[in-house]
């Protein structure tokens, strides 16, 4: 159960299991999944196991936490997607562009030249996903 935990929140749901993801990551304070609607190939998202809507909201641990799970993270996407560089998003407020409201990272891989889609747009399919996925876990 995610400490501070809300009910009605998209990603309380998916930490829980109540709504499927697919998993790249999970340790005690965070959890990593693939975006469903990917800015770039290998889009994830790290998300604290505590609910807090934005970075206003979240104890400074918590934060730290995500941090450490993002490098993790991102050095695992650029050698098992072999990417040039890493794209690294965190938005605060719907002003600012934010969706879902439980704190997250984005963490985008980029191959030189490749230009951004558009944010929380376009759905891609859990079968193009999941063999990305197996590339990032496997740089883990
Ligand atoms: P933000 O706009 O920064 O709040 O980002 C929310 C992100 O969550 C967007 O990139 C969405 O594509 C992504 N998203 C929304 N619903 C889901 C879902 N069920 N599974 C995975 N990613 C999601
Ligand atoms: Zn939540």
């Amino acid at each position: 159960m995610t400490e501070h935990h809300s009910d009605d929140c998209l990603f309380c749901k998916i930490i829980a299991g109540d709504i499927p993801s697919i998993k790249l990551y999970e340790d005690d304070r965070t959890y990593v999944f693939m975006d469903i609607m990917p800015q770039t190939r290998g889009h994830h998202l790290i998300i604290p196991k505590y609910h807090a809507q934005d970075f206003f909201d979240l104890p400074i641990d918590w934060a730290n936490a995500c941090l450490a799970t993002a490098q993790k993270m991102a050095i695992a996407a650029k050698a098992g997607l072999e990417s040039d560089g890493v794209r690294i998003m965190q938005l605060n407020g719907a002003a600012a562009g934010q969706t879902v409201f439980h704190y997250h990272v984005h963490v985008m891989p980029v191959m030189k030249g490749e230009s951004m889609a558009l944010h929380a747009r376009d759905m891609e399919k859990p079968d193009v996903l999941q063999p990305i996925a197996d590339k990032i876990i496997a740089a883990l």
